[in-house]
């Protein structure tokens, strides 16, 4: 948590055909912050994970994670596309939880756990369930190891999908609406344990959520979007309580 910058993007553009979905967007997130994403539907905001995760690539722009371009290399001074294993290596660093958990439907929980770290980071297997079974106390599923998803509830689910994403040791964790999927009694429960690694961990969370009161819990820093900038940002105290723009402003009346 020593507050360094973590992820910056600068001037990032992303259009899909003639919708400018992002417009020349500048921000940053310091390490072992945790910064959410508010504003309304359409606003780019999980366009921002995905240009994270390298499901999507900018049109123009640079993004830096732990200060390496993510899909960007330099060559002497020039800036030049990156390669593919210039990119893996920089992504390595983000982990990501989905809306739909997206598990490996024929792995039961602890496989599902310990896939990455021994076939994408090469950690012992041994090791490698050591430290699922911890991340899986954590999520409160010690129980449930040797089921398969389809055995679990959306919310252990999505447990699951939490702990294989911290299994990796990301320094930053991209969560996309991550319980707009659930039923609505589940809800509380994983957002619980999110709060728990918010609280407990120093790990750098970049959030999407429709969840204000939990955003206000964790929250460094919110960022109020609408169509493909930032209007809006500061602690959360400030953002829901005293809003300056009449955009936030009609945005927070409609979702509180
Ligand atoms: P938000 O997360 O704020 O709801 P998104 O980032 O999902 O917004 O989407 C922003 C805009 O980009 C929307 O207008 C959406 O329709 C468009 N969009 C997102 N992904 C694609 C895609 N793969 N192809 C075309 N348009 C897309």
């Amino acid at each position: 948590m020593d507050g360094s910058e973590l992820i910056r993007f600068d001037h990032v553009t992303k259009r899909f055909g003639t919708n400018t979905v992002l417009d020349s967007l500048d921000f940053t997130v310091s390490s072992g912050k945790h910064v959410t994403l508010i504003g309304p539907s359409g606003s780019g905001k999980t366009t921002i994970l995905r240009l994270l995760m390298t499901l999507l690539k900018p049109d123009e722009g640079t993004i830096r994670v732990g200060g390496e371009y993510l899909t960007h290399e330099k060559k002497g001074e020039r800036l030049v596309p990156a390669g593919e294993k210039h990119t893996r290596e920089v992504r390595k660093n983000i982990g990501m939880v989905f809306q739909q958990f997206n598990l490996f439907p024929n792995m039961k929980v602890l496989r599902n756990v310990t896939e990455a770290p021994v076939h994408v980071l090469g950690m012992p297997k041994e090791a490698a369930e050591e430290r699922a079974h911890e991340l899986l106390d954590l999520v409160g599923l010690t129980e449930h190891v040797d089921k398969y998803p389809s055995q679990l509830s959306g919310g252990q689910q999505q447990r699951v999908a939490i702990a294989r994403a911290l299994a990796m040791r990301p320094q930053v964790l991209l969560l996309d609406e991550v319980t707009s999927a659930l039923d609505p009694e589940l809800v509380a429960g994983v957002l619980d344990v999110l709060r728990d690694i918010a609280h407990t961990t120093d790990i750098t969370m970049l959030c999407v959520t429709h969840e204000m009161n939990f955003a206000r819990d964790i929250s460094d820093d919110v960022l109020m979007f609408d169509s493909g900038r930032v209007i809006e940002s500061g602690p959360p105290e400030k953002i829901f309580t005293e809003p300056e723009h009449e955009r936030t402003r009609e945005f927070l009346s409609a979702v509180l």
